[in-house]
């Protein structure tokens, strides 16, 4: 049965969740504190760049089951559950600020009559989803809390809502399990596998597979510089490590080190809730210490490559975390971009969709109209975010364009032969 569905936050996963949720044919109002971003969605303009969400955006704002709005009040007041899906960035520490979260708590209690199930999507620490329930419980409500962490990849959001390899719930009651099966039912007639367990199992899920992915994307980072190191292919290597079904060839490509919201944030939360359990992380710890050297690294190698980075003039090319996102949080290209100013390079970069972000940050930083313009009297070129398009770099135009010969290609893009003959000094990653 359809339902009446709020969500609060409408960031890269609430306003995916909502957009998907109406296309499910329920009714969903889209709440954010965000005036702006309110009037935008309202007018089917997304403030975030997703492939496809535009469309289904105003699909659904068409089809009068879909609106956004500030009033958090009018829209819990109107739903039967309410998703919450508001940032959870990290502390000081690295643990996770649950201050949005609670303050949307607190608004959802002063409005909650009859009875309501509150969905927790944002990621939160193991035990986050029971306070929460207990909170609403001592305040005298009639709810029920879920843990429904999001697993959506950035740049195939819509895709990942459509078709996830699982949803998981943390449900402890029949009645909340049946409302999340009507609210899921459209995935189950895809057979989309649902795994039903309790709340902390279901928050501990979503920190266990990001530390997982990241520590995989950091073992091939390290095996990468071993075989620049040792002369061996990082790709073959990969390739043949996901030949093997146990280890699978996912996630086995070398880079400059990962960023995103995600992973970094949630890595540090693990480590923080492993010292307050006093259960060793060490791994996980390994994991971040690795992972920062990574980016680090990417300088060291430029540096290597021209032999001095004061006054020369780099293209920076990709901007973004990674490719088919605008999304520059803990970027690589952020740590890079800010080493080499401090080593008094110039910088001229591009980015397909994230330069309006990443301005935000370098107010100050020449960005370029594309890569060729990037490229101009440049001494060497960074490839920092696999996007297609730089896959395509037309090597002859760069070599005329630029004034050096170097170029590290952080993500293995371009033809390294062809730059080889064309007189480039090139470097990919363990190749
Ligand atoms: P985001 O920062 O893009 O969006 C959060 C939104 O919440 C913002 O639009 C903000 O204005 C809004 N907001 C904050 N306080 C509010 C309030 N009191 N009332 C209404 N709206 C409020 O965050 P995100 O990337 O969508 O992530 C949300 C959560 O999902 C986080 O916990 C994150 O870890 C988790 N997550 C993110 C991804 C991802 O790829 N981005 C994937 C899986 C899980």
């Amino acid at each position: 049965m359809a339902k009446k569905i709020t969500v609060i936050g409408t960031g890269y996963v609430g306003l995916i969740s909502a957009v998907g949720l109406a296309d499910f044919g329920h009714t969903v109002i889209g709440v954010d504190i965000a005036q702006t971003v309110v009037d935008k969605l309202n007018n089917g303009q997304p403030h975030i760049f997703e492939t496809g969400l535009r469309d289904y955006l105003q699909k659904n704002l068409n089809s009068g089951r879909l609106k956004f709005s500030t009033g958090i009040a009018d829209a819990v007041q109107a739903s039967e559950v309410v998703f919450i899906s508001v940032g959870t960035p990290p502390n000081q520490d690295g643990s996770a600020d649950l201050s949005q979260l609670m303050r949307v708590v607190e608004e959802i209690k002063q409005n909650i009559s009859g009875y309501k199930v509150v969905v927790i999507k944002s990621t939160v620490p193991v035990g986050t989803n029971r306070t929460v329930f207990k909170l609403f419980k001592t305040n005298g409500c009639d709810v029920d809390v879920v843990s429904n962490p999001e697993f959506l990849r950035e740049g195939k959001a819509i895709q990942d809502f459509f078709h996830p390899d699982r949803i998981i719930l943390g449900v402890e009651s029949e009645r909340a399990r049946a409302v999340m099966e009507d609210i899921y039912r459209s995935l189950y007639l895809i057979q989309t596998p649902c795994v039903w367990c309790n709340l902390e199992t279901a928050e501990l899920i979503k920190y266990c597979s990001n530390a997982f992915l990241a520590n995989k994307i950091t073992f091939i980072n390290q095996m990468a510089n071993l075989a620049d190191a040792v002369g061996a292919d990082i790709h073959d290597i990969a390739k043949a490590m996901g030949m093997d079904g146990r280890i699978s060839s996912k996630f086995l490509h070398p880079g400059p080190g990962f960023g995103g919201s995600c992973f970094p944030k949630d890595i540090k939360a693990l480590v923080t809730m492993g010292e307050k359990h006093d259960v060793d992380m060490s791994l996980v710890r390994e994991v971040i210490h690795a992972n920062e050297a990574q980016k680090q690294l990417m300088i060291k190698k430029l540096a290597l490559m021209l032999g001095e980075l004061k006054d020369k003039t780099i293209a920076v090319l990709g901007l973004a975390f990674k490719a088919e996102t605008d999304d520059v949080r803990e970027s690589p290209a952020i740590t890079i971009v800010t080493g080499l100013l401090k080593e008094g390079c110039r910088i001229s970069a591009h980015d397909p969709v994230a330069m309006q972000n990443f301005s935000r940050l370098f107010p100050d930083l020449k960005f370029c109209r594309d890569e060729y313009e990037a490229l101009q009297k440049a001494d060497a070129l960074i490839i920092c975010t696999e996007w297609n398009e730089y896959r395509n770099l037309d090597l002859e135009k760069a070599k005329l364009t630029m004034k050096g010969n170097i170029i590290l290609d952080t993500r293995n893009l371009l033809n390294r032969e062809r730059a080889r003959e064309l007189g480039f000094t090139y470097k990919g990653m363990g190749r």
